[in-house]
């Protein structure tokens, strides 16, 4: 059974260069050979950062994005990491390396507004169409496949609504017609572990919990070493020559916070499934993957690996937008309870009203469609203050603008 902590931990640590408990940065934009021959055999990938630790320029390979890119790949169970400047880019051109040019994706309807607007407004201009099926039906992925379908591509646990997708089951359709599953596991790292499900590529902004600290922009692809290579092929990588280079110092930064993503996710989830248990209690709208009322609640247990929890995303159906920013703007400018913002997996919490913020790329008979409510608030939950503080402050915000 994999286990992403312990792959993580076994995997070869990166030393400095003295002996420092650090990695050492590399931060040079190209790199020298000891013989002008050797030059041309990097350019024809008989040596290379895989093939005796050969680099090239840091638009291409670079050790210290390597090193996170080699603790990526433990984590996942993946030959190969590759990363890139953003969670967008990481999206955008593996799609596009897979499509090389044209054809059909199936995509959940439950997705990231910015990987929606590329999906739904960009790709279309570029030879590539979409069909958008709801994710917790699996029958309506096969039921889109058509033979230029190249790609299904869903989130684990879907943004906004938390819907969730059965990767082991569009794994195997997907597979019979000889289509790649790419998932987008952005909000459950450590909990789930899509390459081991079954889907090809796994794709990341580690923007949000992989880097934790809200302090950079940053993606990744996790995927065999040919894709790797593919997408950074001197002709026709997408990485390569798109350019979304990540740089080796923010790659550091996210290697440093690798070790204790573990700990961050168990304990995201512990505060978000106490205050979901309060919270329904009271008899609030709360959605919770954790609550055992949770629609796909059994098909996230069979697919989690142990211990990591159900995650730190919630939401709470405030109908109108009118209650959700008074609910939001008690809890932050009364309570402290957390911040109104987007983005997620910060060590405090983060609150925004989905459909008019990350999903208002989505249009508004598609917001309803994927079940999007305008008064939705989305919670990532972070673990700064004590639970019994955290608690109490959320039951007196929905007990002042009369959720319960
Ligand atoms: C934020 C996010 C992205 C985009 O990532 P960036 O790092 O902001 O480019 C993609 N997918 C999901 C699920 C996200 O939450």
């Amino acid at each position: 059974m994999h286990d992403p902590e312990r792959a993580l931990t076994q995997t070869r640590r990166e030393f400095g260069e003295h002996g420092g408990v650090c990695p050492s940065v590399e931060r040079s934009a190209t790199f020298t050979v000891l013989e002008s021959a050797v030059m041309p055999e990097i350019f024809k990938g008989i040596r290379g950062p895989d093939k005796d630790g050969f680099f090239l320029y840091s638009r291409h390979f670079n050790p210290t994005v390597d090193v996170l890119a080699r603790y990526l790949s433990a984590m996942e169970g993946t030959e190969r990491a590759v990363c890139t400047a953003s969670g967008i880019s990481a999206i955008a051109t593996t799609l596009l390396q897979i499509c090389n040019g044209n054809g059909h994706i199936i995509a959940s309807n439950v997705i990231y507004g910015g990987t929606h607007a590329l999906l739904a407004d960009m790709f279309p201009k570029y030879g590539i169409e979409t069909t958008f099926v709801n994710p917790t039906n699996t029958a309506e992925f096969e039921a889109a496949i058509r033979p230029d379908t190249k790609v299904i591509y869903t989130e684990t646990i879907g943004n906004p609504t938390l819907a969730v997708a059965d990767i082991k089951a569009l794994a195997k359709i997907a597979h019979a017609k000889n289509i790649k599953l790419v998932v987008d596991n952005t909000f459950t790292p450590m909990m789930i572990s899509p390459a081991v499900l079954g889907a090809d590529v796994v794709v990341y902004s580690m923007t949000k919990f992989v880097n934790g600290a809200s302090d950079v922009i940053a993606g990744a692809i996790c995927s065999t070493m040919e894709f790797a290579y593919e997408l950074m092929d001197l002709h026709n990588g997408c990485v390569m020559l798109l350019g979304p280079t990540i740089d080796p110092r923010t790659a550091f930064d996210i290697s440093q916070r690798l070790p204790h993503l573990a700990i961050r996710m168990r304990e995201h989830s512990n505060r978000a499934m106490a205050i979901s248990e309060r919270l329904q209690e009271l008899g609030a709208p709360v959605v919770y993957p954790g609550l055992s009322d949770f629609p796909q609640h059994e098909l996230l247990a069979s697919m989690l690996n142990p211990g990591y929890g159900y995650g730190g995303m919630l939401t709470l159906d405030c109908k109108t937008v009118d209650k959700a920013n008074a609910l939001m703007d008690y809890l932050q400018n009364e309570e402290d309870f957390g911040y109104i913002a987007v983005s997620l997996g910060y060590f405090d919490t983060l609150m925004s009203c989905s459909g008019s913020s990350t999903s208002s790329e989505v249009p508004p008979e598609d917001q309803e469609r994927m079940g999007l409510s305008p008064g939705l608030v989305r919670f990532a939950i972070g673990f700064t203050g004590t639970i019994e503080d955290r608690i109490a402050q959320m039951e007196r915000g929905v007990k002042k603008v009369g959720l319960v």
